[in-house]
C-alpha cells in the first residue's frame, strides 16, 4: 500500500444536533482510536465491520469528552482499502472538534487533505477514477482558479445543450411528481412506457454530447507524454500495447518510425497524449532527420517522459546521452525486454533516477504495464505531473458527469421495466438531473421542487 500514514477528518457536515462522523484511515487507525476510547470491548480485538458503544476520554486528564459509536472496518474491505474507523457522535461542533484534536495530538494521525480518502481508495484500487466525482473534487481543490476558468470556457454550446436536457428531465420529474402526490388530479397517466421513452430521448442526447466531447477537445488534450529511446528498444510496441490498436508501425528495421505518432489514451483514469518519437539519434538520412527533429521538439514540450531502454543489450552512449538530456524532467525509466537475458548493468541508472521511477517490463509479454499505470497515477496525484493546459480537468469532469447521468437514466429505465415503484424510479431521474446540474456548476441545493412546480399550476 502506498500510504503508510494514518489520516483523519470530520467527514460529514457538522450541524447543530446532527450526527457528525470522524473518519480515520490507515495502519494506525484502530490503535490510535483505542487509546482514547473506553468501551466494554477492546476495539483492537473486535471483528471487522462491527459497531461499539463507548466514550472518548482524554487520556491525560481522564475527562469524558464524548459519548459515541465506533465502527471498525479492517482493510481491504473498507472505503480506502486501509483500516478505517468511524466515530459517530450526536454532539455538537465543539465536542467533535475536541475528539478530532485528541486524535491528532499524538502526531501519529494527521489531518486528511481534501479528497484524500477518495484518493487513497483510488490508489488502492477500490474505485475507478472515471467513476469518482470526488477525485475530481480533489483536482478541483488543487487548482481552484484554473478550474473556474475552465468552467467559464466550457459554458457555451455544451452548457446550452445540457440546460435543455435538464429542462426535459424536470418535465419528466414533474409528471412523476404529480402522479405520486395528486393521483386524483386529471393528469397524464404515468406509464412505464412514458418514462422509458423520455429517458431514452435524454440518453440519445447524452450520447451525442459524449460523442462530440470525445471527438473534440479531449483528443487534443491530456498530459503530454513522450516515449523516447534508441531505435528498436520497443517504443512503438509499448504505444500499441497501451492503445491496443496497431496504428504505429512495428518493425525490426531500425529507424522506421520516422515521424511522431500521437495517440490519446487513458491510463488509470488519467488522460495522456502519448507521443511515440522516432529513434532519437544522430542520422544522415534526410527523411529520418525530420522525424528526429520533431521528436526533439516533442521531447521539449512533454509533461512526462517515458525513457525506454533495452536491458538485453549493454547500456550505450546514446542511452547515456538521453539520460543526461532528461535530467530535471519528469521521467519514468522503462527497462524493456526483461523476457530476454539481461546484458545491461542497471546500477548506473539506479544511481541517476529514484528507484520508484524505474520499471522493469516486457512489452512483448505484457508484464510491468500495471506498474507503469500505478507510477503514472502516483505522479499525477502527488502533483508531480501538472499539464500546462488544465482544461482537460473540466473535460474529464464533463464526460464523467454525462456518463453518470446516462447511467442514472438507464437505471430509471431498468427500474420501470422490472416494476419498481415510481417514487423510487423518480430518484434515478432526479439524480441524473443533479449530475447534469453539477456539470453546469449549479449548486446542488438549488430547489428542484420549485422548478417542478413552476411547470405546473397545481391546485388551481
Ligand atoms: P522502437 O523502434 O523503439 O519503436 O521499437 P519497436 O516497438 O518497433 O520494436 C522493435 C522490436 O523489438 C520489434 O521486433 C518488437 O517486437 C521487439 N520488442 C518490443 N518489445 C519487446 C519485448 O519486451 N521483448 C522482446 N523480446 N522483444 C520486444
Ligand atoms: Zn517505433
Amino acid at each position: 500500500m502506498m500510504n503508510e500514514d494514518t489520516i483523519a477528518a470530520i467527514s460529514t457536515a457538522v450541524g447543530e444536533g446532527g450526527i457528525a462522523v470522524i473518519r480515520v484511515s490507515g495502519s494506525e487507525a484502530v490503535r490510535e482510536t483505542a487509546k482514547l476510547f473506553r468501551s466494554k470491548s477492546n476495539i483492537e480485538e473486535v471483528p471487522s465491520h462491527t459497531v461499539h458503544y463507548g466514550h472518548i476520554v482524554n487520556p491525560s486528564s481522564g475527562e469524558i469528552i464524548e459519548e459515541l459509536l465506533v465502527t471498525v472496518m479492517r482493510g481491504p474491505r473498507s472505503f480506502t482499502a486501509e483500516d478505517v474507523v468511524e466515530l459517530s457522535t450526536h454532539g455538537g461542533v465543539v465536542a467533535v472538534k475536541r475528539v478530532l484534536e485528541l486524535l491528532l495530538k499524538e502526531g501519529t494521525v494527521r489531518i486528511a487533505e481534501p479528497g484524500e480518502f477518495t484518493k487513497r481508495a483510488f490508489l488502492n484500487g477500490r474505485i475507478d477514477l472515471t467513476q469518482a466525482e470526488a477525485v475530481i473534487d480533489l483536482i478541483r481543490s488543487k487548482s481552484d482558479r484554473a478550474f473556474s476558468v475552465a468552467m467559464k470556457q466550457a459554458e457555451g454550446a455544451l452548457s446550452r445543450k445540457v440546460k435543455a436536457l435538464r429542462h426535459s428531465l424536470v418535465e419528466l420529474l414533474a409528471h412523476i411528481e404529480v402522479n405520486i402526490d395528486y393521483p386524483e388530479h386529471d393528469v397524464t397517466e404515468m406509464t412505464n412506457a412514458y418514462i422509458c421513452q423520455r429517458s431514452n430521448e435524454a440518453i440519445d442526447e447524452i450520447n451525442l454530447l459524449l460523442k462530440t466531447a470525445a471527438e473534440g477537445k479531449i483528443l487534443r488534450e491530456g498530459i503530454v507524454t513522450a516515449i523516447v529511446g534508441r531505435p528498436n528498444v520497443g517504443k512503438s510496441s509499448l504505444l500499441n500495447a497501451l492503445v491496443q490498436e496497431n496504428k504505429a508501425i512495428v518493425t525490426e528495421i531500425a529507424g522506421t518510425t520516422r515521424d511522431v505518432i500521437e495517440e490519446f489514451v487513458t491510463i488509470g483514469g488519467i488522460p495522456l497524449r502519448l507521443l511515440d518519437t522516432a529513434g532519437i539519434r544522430e542520422t544522415e538520412d534526410v527523411v529520418e532527420k525530420i522525424g528526429v527533429e520533431r521528436s526533439r521538439s516533442a521531447l521539449a514540450d512533454a509533461d512526462l517522459i517515458l525513457l525506454m531502454l533495452n536491458v538485453s543489450e549493454p547500456l550505450q552512449e546514446d542511452d547515456r546521452l538521453l539520460m543526461e538530456q532528461l535530467r530535471g524532467r519528469q521521467v519514468v525509466i522503462l527497462l524493456n525486454k526483461t523476457d530476454l537475458p539481461q546484458a545491461m548493468d542497471t546500477e548506473e541508472i539506479e544511481r541517476l533516477f529514484p528507484s520508484d521511477s524505474i520499471i522493469r517490463l516486457s512489452v512483448l509479454q505484457e508484464t510491468g504495464l500495471d506498474q507503469l499505470e500505478q507510477v503514472i497515477s502516483r505522479m499525477f496525484f502527488s502533483g508531480q505531473l501538472e499539464s500546462a493546459d488544465l482544461t482537460y480537468v473540466s473535460n474529464v469532469r464533463h464526460i464523467t458527469l454525462l456518463g453518470h447521468a446516462k447511467q442514472s437514466l438507464l437505471d430509471a429505465m431498468n427500474a420501470t421495466e422490472i416494476g419498481i415503484p415510481i417514487d423510487i424510479v423518480q430518484i434515478d431521474v432526479r439524480i441524473a438531473w443533479e449530475q447534469l446540474g453539477e456539470l453546469l456548476g449549479d449548486s446542488v441545493s438549488e430547489s428542484l421542487i420549485d422548478q417542478i412546480f413552476s411547470q405546473f399550476c397545481l391546485g388551481k
